[in-house]
């Protein structure tokens, strides 16, 4: 006996230098840059950044166009860097992290903050303000093996030519090693899993006909559109 129902395509990234990497689940780090945690009116100091998930469907390609996304007029950019993992595990260590890391790419973390502000409000969960098609766009990947570690760099994004959010990746709270160990304590990380490795301040509204633009310095370019 075959499978019942025919299975949904596997989710897939293109890689610099060619290939497709298979999308796994997508996990996200919430407040992991002071300056946003600030914005959003909480003190970083007293805080440790925690976890959220978005579906597959999240994804869209660099050079396609995102669908405003229903039952939301507040829908926010959050421009991240993502790891990608070529290995999965369970409690891995610190100092070990890098070994589960296939490479990087730049991803919006797309946010209908007028949902997950009224989940907020009454101790609900973030899914209906953070998992909706086309919520985590994400460029090409870059192998880690062709760019090396990526701890510090610019991280930008602009619309319609207009700089939003402007940061460096050498300001994340927790490191890359220290998310990448501190979720597999909590979650069991597998083989092409994303990880949005939190956003830098000037997060804001988008709108229908926007061009969005993300760079991070040494991974690549994100350019998507909004209709
Ligand atoms: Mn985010």
């Amino acid at each position: 006996m075959g499978y019942v129902i025919e299975p949904e395509a596997v989710v897939v990234l293109p890689v610099a230098g060619g290939g497709s990497f298979p999308v796994h689940q997508i996990y996200c780090v919430g407040r992991n840059y002071a300056d946003h945690a600030v914005e959003m009116g909480h003190d970083p100091d007293k805080e440790p950044p925690f976890f959220f998930m978005k579906p597959d469907y999240g994804i869209l390609h660099s050079g396609e166009t995102m669908t405003y996304p229903a039952l939301s007029s507040d829908v926010h950019h959050e421009v991240e860097l993502v790891v990608a993992l070529g290995k999965g595990g369970a409690d891995v260590r610190v100092e070990d992290a890098m070994d589960l890391v296939y490479g990087y790419g730049v991803g919006i973390d797309m946010t209908r903050r007028d949902l997950q502000s009224e989940a907020k409000d009454k101790a609900r969960p973030w899914e209906a303000g953070k998992a909706f098609l086309h919520a985590a766009p994400c460029s090409e990947l870059i192998p880690i093996t062709q760019c090396g570690p990526v701890n510090d760099g610019s991280i930008s994004l602009s619309i319609n030519g207009e700089i939003r959010q402007h940061g460096n990746v050498n300001q994340m709270i927790w490191k890359v090693p220290e998310v990448i160990s501190r979720l597999s304590t909590l979650f069991s990380l597998r083989a092409g899993d994303l990880i949005y490795t939190g956003t830098p301040a000037g997060v804001g509204p988008i709108a229908r006909g926007d061009r969005i633009v993300a760079n991070i310095d040494r991974v690549g370019q994100l350019e998507i559109g909004v209709a």
